[in-house]
């Protein structure tokens, strides 16, 4: 693992007037770096060739960098290129999935937006749900033997994959017919998780250490395939029901009913909370719990993300929420740019960056 002091170390070195704003080409990358401009910051894109025209086309990068491939984004001679140019990276889902949470904690020298740390909390399940236990949330239940299962379960595989190859059961029998169909067979894969019956919540939070607030800067629902489509055909449907799968293809704007706010607000207060006690300092930026909401009016959380989410390009304009509390639109790109810009003028990039 990197250490603090070592990111610190180059981040002495840097320019404080020429610092650039870069993130790699995809997922959020559009709003981070319209937000670094809006913010009055340089802005880099890294591009694997062949993604570069969608940058090239919006205008939004002062520059850009093609990669052949993702490996070569670690290659010593690029971390130095990235080094030269005063760069501090933004990860996003897809950056951390393409670059590996592994290499970014070992090998990925730049200096970066948030606690690096983080990365091991929230790819490792086991540890992701010591976090949300000691923050405490609500949690689907798990069934550590299939043999154990009495309701519906979705099971999943590790690694970020929006979704995919995810499947349902309802008993064992059906739990061992599915698994078979995948090929895999070690134990040690798979989560098997209480099927949640509800509406799904995905708040965008934004902790800022510096001013110690946690800002709600917007909501959506994922719009997944096919289970999304599933719903509009029930009548038709009826035996032949395909296979529910849950891959991400797009995202809905939502807004939650007002008395909600107060428990979506105490979630990400918990979570921030309870990131300082195990890994201090803790979470520091953009992060979203993914919620269902029973009908009870309880949150259930089932996954934590310590970074900006695509949810958010619904908002390159502002939210709802975000217009209550800046009176110009903030992005959520936006303001992790806003951060850097305040920590600059504070003499306290430390306390944003590793
Ligand atoms: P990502 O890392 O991109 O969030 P993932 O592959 O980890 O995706 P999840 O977010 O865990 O996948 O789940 C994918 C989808 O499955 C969710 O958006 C939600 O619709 C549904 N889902 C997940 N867990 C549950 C649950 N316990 N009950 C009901 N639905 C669930």
């Amino acid at each position: 693992m990197l250490q603090r002091k070592e990111i610190h170390h180059i981040l002495d070195g840097y320019v404080r007037d020429e610092i650039t704003i870069a993130t790699m080409g995809s997922h959020t990358a559009l709003q981070i770096l319209k937000g670094a401009r809006d913010e009055g910051f340089k802005n880099l894109v890294i591009c694997k060739r062949g993604t570069e025209e969608v940058y090239q086309q919006f205008g939004v990068a002062d520059e850009l960098l093609i990669i052949e491939n993702y490996e070569q984004f670690m290659e010593e001679k690029f971390l130095e290129k990235l080094i030269e140019r005063n760069v501090i990276l933004i990860p996003h889902g897809s950056f951390v999935e393409y670059l590996s949470p592994k290499r970014i904690e070992n090998e990925l020298l730049v200096p970066m937006l948030g606690n690096r740390m983080v990365l091991e909390w929230e790819s490792d399940r086991e540890k992701e749900r010591e976090w949300m236990e000691h923050a405490g949330l609500r949690l689907p239940e798990e069934f550590k033997d299939p043999k154990d299962i009495d309701r519906l379960v979705m099971v999943k595989f590790p690694g970020a994959k929006g979704g995919k190859d995810y499947f349902l059961a309802s008993n064992p029998e059906e739990f061992e017919r599915k698994l078979k169909k995948t090929g895999l067979r070690d134990k040690d894969r798979f989560t098997i998780q209480e099927f949640v019956i509800g509406t799904r919540f995905y708040p965008h939070y934004f902790y800022s250490p510096l001013k110690n607030r946690l800002e709600l800067l917007s909501m959506d629902i994922r719009y997944e395939s096919n289970i999304d489509g599933l719903s509009r055909l029930p009548h038709i449907l009826q035996d032949g029901t395909p296979e529910p799968s849950f891959v991400v293809t797009g995202n809905i704007p939502v807004v939650a009913r007002e008395s909600l706010l107060n428990p979506i607000l105490k979630m990400g207060q918990s979570v921030v909370k309870a990131s300082q006690e195990l890994f201090s300092p803790g979470l520091i930026g953009p992060f979203c719990i993914e919620t269902i909401c029973t009908e009870e009016l309880e949150f259930i959380v089932f996954e934590i993300s310590a970074r900006i989410v695509a949810g958010t390009n619904l908002y390159i304009n502002g939210s709802p929420y975000s217009q209550l509390l800046y009176q110009e639109p903030m992005s959520t790109g936006r303001r992790i740019s806003r951060e850097i810009k305040d920590a600059l003028m504070d003499d306290s990039l430390d306390s944003v960056i590793y």
